[in-house]
């Protein structure tokens, strides 16, 4: 059995100071990033513009994974590689949708591709979940979902300072304003912590790294 100290750890890893440190570092990640994209020699290449913004992206998923995780063995690396992966991947679906790997093909969409369709990743999420409950994934991959929701959330908030947020099929929001993007992306992680703690998610992801806690 769990003690309580054990608990209580797993829930206040994501408000340790070192945690908050690089959640502050994570909302200058975010304003630095974007700024530096702007540079006329980013913006005058479209290759250039489509990689950094990916990158940029990538960065933001893996940052916000460490936070969640608190990066304390080197295997957490490949953890954090896995989120920027699925933070940067989900723009492939505007190469899907244009039918071609022609770059202005992809940047010149009729609409957007469902992959930016915000509704999708509470469905994916949860069905991902179904899916490894179903062929008991559940302990060793439990935290899957969280990773997807995290990492592709923070991909729709960012592009959602340009084009809104597509809540299909109900619409899309006005654009984000810049401040309110930084301030959910840095808190992002730490909800997140939370609600995997009240889900027993955090204590099945503590117990499979070395410290056990039963729910
Ligand atoms: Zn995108």
């Amino acid at each position: 059995m769990a003690s309580e100290t054990e608990k209580i750890h797993a829930l206040l890893q994501p408000c340790s100071t070192e945690s908050l440190i690089s959640s502050l570092g994570l909302g200058i990640l975010c304003l630095v990033a974007d700024r530096l994209l702007q540079f006329p020699i980013i913006q005058q290449n479209d290759w250039l513009r489509a990689l950094s913004d990916n990158a940029v992206h990538c960065m933001i998923g893996m940052w916000s994974w460490a936070i969640v995780i608190g990066v304390k063995k080197k295997t957490d690396l490949g953890e954090i590689v896995l989120a920027g992966f699925l933070a940067s991947v989900i723009d492939i679906d505007h190469f899907f949708l244009a039918g071609s790997v022609s770059l202005k093909a992809a940047l010149t969409l009729p609409r957007r591709p469902f992959l930016h369709c915000s509704t999708v990743i509470p469905i994916v999420a949860l069905t991902l979940k179904f899916v490894m409950h179903l062929f008991k994934l559940k302990g060793s991959w439990c935290f899957l979902p969280w990773m997807l929701f995290i990492s592709w959330t923070s991909h729709h908030i960012r592009d959602g300072i340009r084009h809104g947020l597509w809540i299909c099929p109900f619409g899309k929001t006005s654009p984000l304003p810049f401040w309110l993007y930084v301030i959910i992306t840095s808190s992002l992680p730490h909800i997140c912590s939370f609600v995997m703690y009240l889900t027993g998610t955090r204590q099945m992801m503590s117990s499979k790294r070395g410290i056990h806690i039963d729910v």
